[in-house]
């Protein structure tokens, strides 16, 4: 047994000292228990049990974490096992905390493994990809609908999802008006999973806490280019972009330009006016789907659409609080 001792007084020696973001809960030999964190959203906690005829048979290991999916873990424990075989006959517990350490620091979107699979599920034609890269902590999606296409670089920070994901180099063939507002759009999804709304919150609302954005934001774009290459006007009710994707009217004043309204729907920029400038006036919502019609092209400024955004919001709460007072 004073092999199992001897290990046991190495690890607490050492552990925390020579593996950064390691934390000893317990090390007897009946449970050793060590949490590895590398950031609040990256944090692995390692259970290791001391088989019989050890160390000639391989450590007993189980991972657990809130944040990483249930399906990388059970992968990387697969993983881990298979490490600490090569150390058959040797100290083995040092060696699978390394391990399960170097595997945070080397897979920066392995916190996103669910995120990303999800996605995949939507990338259906044989040339859409979203490649990882782990090095640099990027993903590189490359969407196609016939001839229309959208391609970019997503940017996961170490702080995910504290920080915003970047997205970088966002292309496709739409006109480049369009393709200013579906970046506009995309940044907006992304910030309001980090950032708390401007309006104050209600009584009783949990404290705000930053969402993971990754599958939301590239969703969006994804289905930008699946959807909307075949969508109609929801005005005239033809459709807006033409099969050749060099037709698209370039010219962001022309009457024919295509206009993508808050909802997601498509209008002609001439049929938007006219659907605007017929009554009833004020509070115009889509035809189809009857949320508020709101567009850049219509709003004075970021700042002041924002301030409109909070001010409604106040109102809808001052409603909330007059009809409870009178129910
Ligand atoms: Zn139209
Ligand atoms: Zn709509």
């Amino acid at each position: 047994m004073g092999l199992i001792e001897d290990e046991l007084s190495e690890v607490r020696k050492l552990c925390e000292h020579t593996i950064q973001g390691c934390k000893l809960v317990s090390c007897v030999q009946s449970m050793i228990r060590a949490e590895i964190q590398r950031t609040n959203f990256k944090k692995i906690v390692i259970c290791i049990q001391y088989p019989k005829d050890y160390p000639n048979y391989p450590l007993l290991i189980e991972l657990k974490s809130k944040t990483f999916s249930e399906k990388l873990l059970a992968g990387l424990t697969t993983v881990v096992e298979q490490e600490a075989k090569k150390y058959l006959g040797k100290p083995q517990v040092l060696k699978v905390l390394q391990f399960v350490k170097a595997f945070i620091d080397e897979h920066p979107l392995a916190c996103c493994y669910d995120e990303i699979n999800n996605l995949k599920k939507n990338l259906n034609g044989s040339q859409d990809e979203l490649k990882l890269k782990q090095k640099t902590s990027c993903l590189y999606l490359k969407v196609f609908n016939e001839c229309y296409y959208l391609t970019s670089k997503v940017v996961i920070p170490d702080q995910y999802p504290d920080v915003v994901i970047k997205f970088e180099d966002i292309q496709s063939n739409f006109s480049s008006t369009f393709n200013r507002h579906i970046i506009a759009q995309v940044k907006e999804i992304v910030r309001r999973c980090v950032e708390p709304p401007l309006r104050k919150p209600k009584p009783n609302e949990p404290l705000f806490k930053p969402k993971p954005s990754l599958e939301k934001a590239v969703f969006f774009l994804i289905d930008c280019i699946k959807r909307l290459p075949k969508e109609n006007c929801q005005f005239c009710k033809t459709k807006c972009f033409p099969d050749d994707p060099s037709l698209v009217v370039l010219d962001e004043n022309s009457p024919d330009h295509i206009e993508r309204v808050y909802c997601g729907h498509l209008y002609h920029q001439s049929c938007l006016f006219q659907y605007l400038k017929t009554p009833p006036f004020g509070n115009k919502r889509c035809q189809t789907c009857g949320q508020k019609i709101c567009h850049p092209k219509w709003s004075l400024s970021d700042k002041l659409a924002e301030d409109r955004w909070a001010h409604e919001q106040a109102r809808e709460r001052e409603l909330a609080e007059v009809e409870e007072f009178f129910k």
